[in-house]
Order: C-alpha cells, then sequence, then structure tokens
C-alpha cells in the first residue's frame, strides 16, 4: 500500500477536482489516501487516510441501506435496479421512464430514496438518522457534516432541484421537494476519511455482520443484493470500466473518494480528489486497480 501511495503521489494525470459544487474546487488535487480494514479489524493504511473529505454519492450507499430497512422492498416501486449509462445528474431517462430513475446510486434515485428516509420525520430527524447510522458504523462519533459544502451545493445545485421537481410531478416524492433536497444537500456533504468511511463500508464485506461485534447489522441477502448494485452501478457510465479494471463492488463521489468491498475480505477507502470524465477518482481507481492486483481479490478471479 505505501508503495501504491508513493506511485500515486508522484503521477502527473491527476484529473479534475469537481468545480460544479464550489466549495469541493477547494480540495487539494495532490491529496492521496487509501484505508484497508480485513475482517479481523486490522487497519492498513497509507497516505492521507486521516484526512477527512466530502464523501459526497458515497453516502448513497448508506442511504439505501437506511431506506431498506425502512420500507423494504417496497423501495423498488419508486426507484429501478438497471444501471443508468449515463452521467450521474443526467434527467433524460427519467422522461421516458414516468420519473422512475433507473437506479439508488444516480443523483435521481439517491434524491427518491432520501425521500423515502423523510417520510414521516422532520428533515433535521432524518438526516440526524443518517449521520447517526454513519458513526454507529464506523464506531465514531465524530464524523460530521461539512456545511459549508451542504450550503454551497443549495446555492448552486441547480440540476438536482430539476430532477426532483420532474419526479415530484410524476408522484414519485412523497415530500416537499425542499425538504427532500435539503436533507439530500446535506448527507452528500458528509465529511469522513478513508480510515472511517472503510470501518463504516465492513458490514458490506461481511454479509451485512459488523465484523468487531458480530453482530447483523443488515440480513446477508441485504448486503449481498446491495454489493451487487454496487457493482453496476455505483460508479454511474463508467460501471463497467470499473468492474473490468478492479473487478469489485464499488461506491465513487465527486469529492474524489471511492469505498470498495471485497466480499468476505475487506472493506477499502480511497481518496484523491482529481476526477475523471465520468466524475469518478481517477487516481483513486487506479490505486484499487493496483491493490486488487496485487492481493488478487477482483471477485472475477486472479
Ligand atoms: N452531491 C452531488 C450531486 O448531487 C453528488 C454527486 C456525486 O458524488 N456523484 O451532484
Amino acid at each position: 500500500m505505501s508503495e501504491i501511495a508513493e506511485e500515486m503521489r508522484r503521477r502527473p494525470d491527476r484529473g479534475e477536482v469537481a468545480t460544479y459544487i464550489p466549495e469541493l474546487a477547494r480540495a487539494d488535487r495532490q491529496a492521496f489516501g487509501l484505508a484497508v480494514i480485513d475482517a479481523d479489524g486490522n487497519l492498513a493504511a497509507a497516505g492521507d487516510s486521516e484526512t477527512p473529505f466530502s464523501v459526497q454519492s458515497i453516502t448513497k450507499v448508506f442511504t439505501l441501506t437506511l431506506a431498506l430497512g425502512k420500507i423494504g422492498d417496497r423501495l423498488w416501486q419508486r426507484v429501478g435496479r438497471e444501471p443508468s449509462g449515463n452521467p450521474f445528474n443526467s434527467i433524460v431517462q427519467l422522461e421516458l421512464e414516468k420519473g422512475v430513475p433507473r437506479n439508488p446510486f444516480i443523483n435521481a434515485g439517491a434524491i427518491a430514496v432520501t425521500d423515502a428516509i423523510l417520510s414521516g420525520h422532520e428533515p433535521r430527524e432524518a438526516l440526524g438518522e443518517i449521520l447517526r447510522f454513519l458513526q454507529f458504523l464506523a464506531e465514531d462519533s465524530t464524523i460530521t457534516i461539512d456545511e459549508r459544502v451542504a450550503a454551497s451545493e443549495k446555492r448552486t445545485g441547480f440540476r438536482n432541484v430539476a430532477l426532483a421537481n420532474f419526479m415530484k410531478s410524476y408522484g414519485v416524492l412523497d415530500n416537499p421537494v425542499d425538504y427532500t433536497l435539503g436533507v439530500y444537500f446535506h448527507h452528500c456533504a458528509v465529511a469522513m476519511s478513508c480510515r472511517q468511511l472503510a470501518m463504516a463500508g465492513r458490514f458490506l464485506a461481511h454479509s451485512g455482520r459488523n465484523p468487531s461485534t458480530g453482530l447483523l447489522v443488515i440480513s446477508p441477502e441485504r448486503a449481498r443484493r446491495i454489493n451487487a448494485i454496487m457493482l453496476t452501478c455505483g460508479h454511474y457510465d463508467g460501471s463497467g470500466d470499473f468492474a473490468y479494471r478492479v473487478g469489485l463492488p464499488g461506491k465513487s463521489g465527486v469529492g474524489g473518494g471511492i469505498l470498495a468491498i471485497a466480499p468476505g475480505t475487506a472493506s477499502i477507502a480511497v481518496w484523491s480528489p482529481g476526477l475523471d470524465a465520468a466524475g469518478n477518482s481517477h487516481l483513486g481507481r487506479l490505486a484499487l486497480e493496483r491493490l486488487t492486483k496485487r492481493m488478487g481479490w477482483s471477485i472475477f478471479g486472479e
């Protein structure tokens, strides 16, 4: 891992930092962090693995988990499970599919999932539930929301406003659009380090179980299915390439983070703020490609 971190630090090809959320443009393009936690709870880390960054769409894995816990398979009436083949913020398929997003990991899908979590609660309570879930999984109460990032996206998130209004017009959202978006923008703005993120992902690597307590967070069946959706949809229109190169379920965010799951083996988090054309961390993916190759961790074989 130190060798991988060293290579990533030296590489000139770093991708471009997201600027459409102005606050994210301040990220350090030179940063690189990597953390791996195995089934026995051993942590291996390299680079800036303790620096909190904006996890953005990676929270979509955890909001999906919560929404399935709350309403079960009824969730699939308002969001699909097919790869979109389109950018994360695309609106085109929404019209063809009557406001039902293709999957829970594109923005429209995650907004619909957030709406399901919000129903029956005040926005503040729903957000508290999401944040406490992350703190519980990571066993770390210091995880917080970066209010500046949330405010920055709220000011400039016109595309998400359009997606939400479009879904609302088809009756896919139950709550006032600004409430749902308020919760969505805030959970995207959670800040976590690679170590905290790898901790939070452990239940997906171990059939729904927290390996340190032995307690089930979700059923093995649900964990397996969430991993399947991460594999097929976790990197938007770059999901096929991520499976081809890395071969693990993964979820990216425009903050430059990726959570990847080696089922039965490890929870992995990587961070490098520069993105490729599909909005996924350029060096993050490359580092995971190096790691899975050396460890023989691809789910498709060595
Ligand atoms: N909050 C971001 C958005 O809605 C999340 C996108 C992402 O990380 N891909 O645009």
